[in-house]
């Protein structure tokens, strides 16, 4: 099991490296990484998260509502290439900023292309829960954390919060 690693780590802002070689290490990270994602209550985690320069995304938004039907994701080098036009808003939180809820505006769909476990070239559509999770996700690996999706307004209580020390990670 991996420690998360939390804001300001630096890892947080790298845009991360592709992975290269599809072998047996990779899976045995991946499945640290479920191990650690589950440990800590999450639907979605990035490599960096855990302190790896490693473009690996992790996702499984039926776990927490027991939903067997909506099976875990892996993705590997993954890439938006569709956002729908339309947008919506919801709160969301982060394991690697604890106890931290606010509103973000996402894409209602996207399209993914990625490759899995194997090596093998995919693509996905996304609606809902899973978009939002993986916009959020794929942002992680690019360098971009959550904060900076929200208004203005928002990312400035923020900061203020986490410079006055009124939140601690
Ligand atoms: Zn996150």
């Amino acid at each position: 099991m991996f420690t998360i690693i939390k804001y300001p780590h630096p890892l947080l802002k790298k845009r991360l490296s592709h992975v290269e070689k599809f072998d047996s290490e990779l899976k045995f990270i991946v499945r640290d990484m479920f191990e650690t994602m589950y440990a800590y209550n999450g639907i979605g985690l990035a490599a960096n998260q855990v302190g790896l320069d490693l473009q690996i995304v992790i996702v499984d938004i039926g776990y927490k509502e027991k939903n067997k039907s909506i099976p875990p994701l892996v993705l590997i080098n993954p890439k938006i290439t569709k956002s729908s036009n339309k947008k919506v808003i919801a709160e969301e939180g982060c394991l690697s900023f604890p106890g931290y809820y606010d509103n973000v505006k996402r894409a209602e769909s996207i399209v993914v292309e990625y490759y899995d476990i194997n090596g093998k070239k995919k693509e996905l559509i996304a609606k809902n829960l899973l978009s939002r999770v993986l916009q959020h996700e794929i942002d992680h690996i690019n360098g971009v954390s959550f904060i900076q999706r929200m208004s203005p307004d928002k990312q400035l209580k923020f900061y203020a919060f986490y410079f006055l020390g009124k939140y601690k990670f």
